[in-house]
């Protein structure tokens, strides 16, 4: 069926091509075997930054190739059907939330420190919001940063952070002026090695599982008065306005996994007989696929129209509010509806659909649960 008609050229699809063969030659082969080991290999950073995935929406000067959101929509879909939600986590967080701060807030020599090496893969990054008291309500964080001499100095802890445990630098969120509610936030860049930074757990988690996620703990850290990502004071506004390409790539990530779950239904459902038949031959089947597939294109026509508004520059809060919780949700519609048709087959482990399952469902939470995705989708209703 036909996908993106309108919205991706053939110099895309040509693109879309080199990554699918990324994806099919060096990722799908060793997935399960990551997954099982809840890691993948820090070398694969190198290999994506080679094809240029980290520096699709960056200037040619740090590194990147200034190809734009449409490119980087696609190397997201792609990277979504390697066979490890984990693996597709760590290296599009690495283009997206890690880099994307640095890139819209950072100064000049920021972007030759931290950009620079994170396009070029030798650096990994992280993105540092959520904390355990505070993940929804970002104005109630609690890590704090308050100056002493040129500097700051960091004191709090982060949690679930994707790529943390391995970062050479986190970005970190904290109060600078606890008094003034989300109008007291700021950014920091923090490097690996500075005294205090600690990663203090490597989380295990029910998906993702080859992706590292971290919980941080900075103690007393030092940070140089060039640490400072942004205005002082303007980390909220910074965080809310990183969020909607962060969306929108979770939304691209549930639609390229929708693909492959809806095509795992189609050839399990056609090669299993029941009552002498293949099962995809029962109406019922048959109809569900139907659903599936309508859902899905229903999803992915939502997330291209917002892709389409932020791509043209428009702050299109509701649109990328709506195709975050839908797409997300869709997946995970579609990964219960897919593991339902393999029947027993769907509950062992040896199946792909297990994993599907479990992967799709960080979607509706990360970046934002559906709930938050309401509220803001309410706000734009002028509720
Ligand atoms: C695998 C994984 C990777 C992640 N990676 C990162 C990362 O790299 N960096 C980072 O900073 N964070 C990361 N997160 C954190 C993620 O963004 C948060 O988990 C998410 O924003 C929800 O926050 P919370 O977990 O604190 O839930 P809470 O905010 O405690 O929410 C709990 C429940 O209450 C609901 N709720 C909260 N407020 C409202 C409201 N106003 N109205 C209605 N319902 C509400 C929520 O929707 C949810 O159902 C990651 C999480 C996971 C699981």
């Amino acid at each position: 069926m036909s996908t993106g008609f309108a919205t991706f050229t053939e110099e895309h699809e040509a693109f879309r091509r080199t990554v699918r063969q990324f994806v099919e030659r060096e990722l799908k082969p060793h997935a399960t075997a990551w997954e099982e080991a809840e890691a993948f290999p820090r070398a694969l950073f190198g290999r994506a930054a080679e094809l240029g995935l980290f520096g699709l929406k960056y200037e040619e000067k740090y590194g990147g190739t200034n190809a734009g959101f449409f490119f980087e929509a696609v190397a997201i879909e792609e990277l979504s059907k390697c066979g490890s939600g984990g693996v597709a986590a760590g290296l599009v967080g690495q283009a997206t939330i890690a880099t994307g701060p640095i890139h819209l807030f950072g100064t000049d020599v920021q972007k030759q420190k931290f950009l620079t090496r994170a396009i070029k893969g030798e650096w990994v990054g992280a993105f540092g919001v959520t904390e355990a008291g505070a993940g929804s309500d970002v104005a109630g964080l609690r890590t704090h940063a308050r100056r002493e001499g040129d500097g700051w100095v960091l004191n709090g802890s982060k949690t679930y952070i994707t790529n943390g445990v391995r970062a050479d630098y986190v970005i970190v969120a904290a109060k600078t002026d606890p008094t003034r509610g989300h109008k007291g936030l700021s950014m920091f860049l923090v490097e690996k090695g500075t005294p205090g930074f600690i990663v203090s757990k490597q989380l295990k988690k029910v998906g993702w599982r080859a992706s590292d996620t971290a919980e941080l703990t900075f103690e007393d850290c030092r940070l140089p008065a060039d640490a400072l990502l942004g205005d002082e004071g303007n980390g909220f506004a910074q965080i809310m306005g990183n969020f909607q390409w962060e969306r929108l790539s979770l939304a691209l990530g549930a639609i390229g996994s929708a693909e492959e779950i809806l095509e795992v239904a189609i050839a399990f459902t056609k090669g299993r007989e029941a009552f002498g038949q293949s099962i995809a031959k029962f109406q019922v089947t048959k109809h569900k696929l139907a659903d599936m597939a309508t859902e899905l294109e229903a999803a992915r026509q939502l997330t291209y129209h917002a892709l389409r508004l932020h791509a043209a520059g428009e702050w299109a809060l509701g649109q990328t509010a709506m195709a975050k919780k839908y797409a997300t949700e869709m997946c995970c519609k579609l990964a219960d509806m897919s593991l339902q048709l393999h029947g027993g087959a769907g509950y062992m482990m040896e199946y792909d659909i297990q994993r599907h399952w479990r992967d799709a469902r960080l979607g509706p939470i990360g970046g934002g649960t559906s709930e938050i995705m309401n509220e803001i989708i309410a706000k734009q209703l002028g509720l």
